[in-house]
């Protein structure tokens, strides 16, 4: 169904004691959340009269009263007429909605049918902390739902794998009722933030982390001042990123700002995958522009993608899929240009040269550590600008093998503290060594690195790293794996849009970094 009024951001209150939440609701109006869920069964002591009274009067939003017991997850142990007659007691009190399990919605709707207020509306809720069943027996379970009197029907599922949030969009667009559909779970966290665009009722947001009332609920803030909530609709186009982890990725807070400067209806959302090819069958729809593509899936990537741009063929390694009008995927390698770039522009400042000219990098030793997806695409991009490249690895027979391909010399990464490169070479690490939460690692002692002129590090999280640490410390100039971040995304950015990149905008979102 579509939601004509926009999806509403609800926010659990959690409080202890009535007292807490009247805290927390103010919070959560401060926000900007539309209402709230006041959850009864997280009360230590309950006075339903005296609390239901203090708890409506007072709340500067409309309210969800919710009163879970254990066996749908909830903490209510308690006797089941008391805890219904508690709920009956929150509608005539004024409540603007509550909600029921279907267990017992029959009955409870049964219960209330001369007495129910105009405004109060009933949510009949069912919560499956097993899986995602398939797209008919959840339409089944919503008609069924509907059938017993259901103003709006929550269905909420546990995500076993991305594609399941699938199932919930079609639910939440189709429905005849207006529908709150989630999926929980990290794999499930996209069917939170993008219930705008597929017309679900309300998303279910925490006022902080760690007050949140189930697995992978977003913070209020973040839905609204990262993921742009209120500026999703039906013809929002989604980008994203996949791989696994997700997590520690800065792209969403790099992308979603820039969309909404320039005003582009588009967002940008975390996909933890586990299947790439799945993962590209299932989302093949026009709401999706593409993904970049991160740790452990570019080159699973390659395979997948029914076309892919020579030069990413050449290194290997797909980092960014576009969806073409015609359901085609194409493979894009943005990394090699934006290290390369990066490191030129910093080469052509030090040595003052004029852009144009050519690569400050022709004729340099360029010593790539790491033998991955990055360190494929640095081995084929210093090539490339012509210069003489060395590669080293932990597992040696992976450097070899890049090295091979780029006509360059192999090293096990161990050597390296004793080797001796000659003067004006350039040192690039692409493995993840020195990434967090190992923020103390370096892949190569200090003392080896004065021998350089030029320290980049691809790891981005954090910004300096310990290695480029070591090497300021040591005097050699550094590039940062930030600003590889930043060049890479122009290309991502241009392909997600059909717009050009806007480079200052890139610098300024991420100069926080
Ligand atoms: P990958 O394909 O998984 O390759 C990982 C590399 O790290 C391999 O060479 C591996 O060596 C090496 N490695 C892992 N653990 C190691 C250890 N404990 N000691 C020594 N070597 C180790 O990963 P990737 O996609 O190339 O990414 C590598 C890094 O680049 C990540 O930190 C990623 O965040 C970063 N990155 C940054 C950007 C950016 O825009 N700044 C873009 C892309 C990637 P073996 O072959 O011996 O396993």
């Amino acid at each position: 169904m579509s939601n004509e009024g926009g999806s509403k951001i609800c926010v659990p209150i959690l409080g202890e004691s009535a007292e807490q939440m009247l805290v927390q609701m103010d919070k959560a109006k401060l926000l900007g959340a539309d209402l709230v869920e006041i959850r009864l069964d997280y009360l230590q002591s309950f006075e339903p009269r005296r609390n239901l009274k203090l708890l409506i009067g007072r709340c500067p939003l409309p309210t969800v009263f919710t009163y879970r017991p254990k066996w749908e997850g909830g903490k209510y142990e308690g006797d089941e007429d008391e805890r219904l007659d508690a709920l009956r007691l929150a509608m005539e009190q004024g409540a603007d909605y509550v909600d029921v399990e279907f267990k017992v919605a029959s009955k409870f709707i049964n219960s209330i049918s001369q007495r129910k207020p105009e405004k109060c509306k009933v949510i009949v809720s069912s919560h499956n902390f097993h899986n995602t069943p398939s797209s008919d027996e959840i339409g089944d379970l919503a008609t069924r739902m509907q059938a017993v009197g259901a103003d709006i029907v929550k269905i909420v599922t546990t995500a076993l794998d991305i594609s399941d949030v699938l199932r919930i969009f079609q639910l939440t667009m189709n429905s005849q009722v207006p529908v709150i559909g989630l999926a929980m779970n990290e794999r499930g966290l996209t069917s939170r933030l993008l219930c705008p665009k597929f017309g679900g009722y309300l998303t279910y947001a925490s006022l902080e982390k760690g007050q949140s009332s189930a697995p992978w609920q977003p913070k209020i803030d973040d839905l609204l001042n990262i993921f742009n909530f209120r500026l999703l609709g039906p013809n929002t186009k989604v980008a994203g990123l996949i791989g696994n982890p997700v997590g520690h990725s800065k792209a969403t807070t790099m992308f979603n700002p820039i969309f909404k400067t320039v005003e582009f209806d588009g967002v940008y959302v975390p996909f933890l995958v586990d299947d790439v090819p799945n993962f590209l069958k299932s989302f093949n729809s026009p709401n999706f522009v593409g993904w970049s593509c991160t740790i452990p899936h570019k080159e699973e990537a390659l395979r997948s993608c029914d076309e892919v741009d020579p030069v990413a063929k050449s290194i290997g390694a797909v980092n960014t899929i576009i969806r073409k009008p015609d359901g085609k995927f194409i493979g894009y390698n943005t990394d090699y240009f934006g290290a390369i770039s990066a490191i030129e522009n910093k080469l052509r400042v030090l040595q003052n040269l004029p852009g144009g000219t050519g690569s400050p990098l022709s004729g340099k030793l360029f010593v790539v550590m790491g033998a991955g997806g990055t360190g494929k695409a640095l081995s084929y991009g210093a090539k490339a600008k012509g210069a003489r490249v060395v590669v080293a690895n932990r597992t040696y027979s992976r450097a070899k093998e890049i090295a091979d391909s780029v006509g360059g010399e192999a090293l096990a990464l161990a050597e390296l503290e004793n080797y001796h490169p000659e003067e004006g070479a350039i040192l690039a690490n692409t493995t993840c060594v020195g990434m967090q939460p190992n923020d103390n690692e370096s892949p190569i002692p200090k003392h080896a690195l004065k021998r350089y002129s030029l320290v980049f590090d691809a790891v981005y999280t954090p910004k300096m790293t310990r290695l480029l640490r070591d090497a300021e410390e040591s005097g050699v100039t550094i590039v940062t794996g930030v600003d590889m971040f930043i060049i890479q995304a122009y290309e991502q950015y241009e392909r997600f849009t059909n717009l050009p990149a806007p480079k200052e905008l890139f610098w300024e979102v991420m100069s926080g970094y």
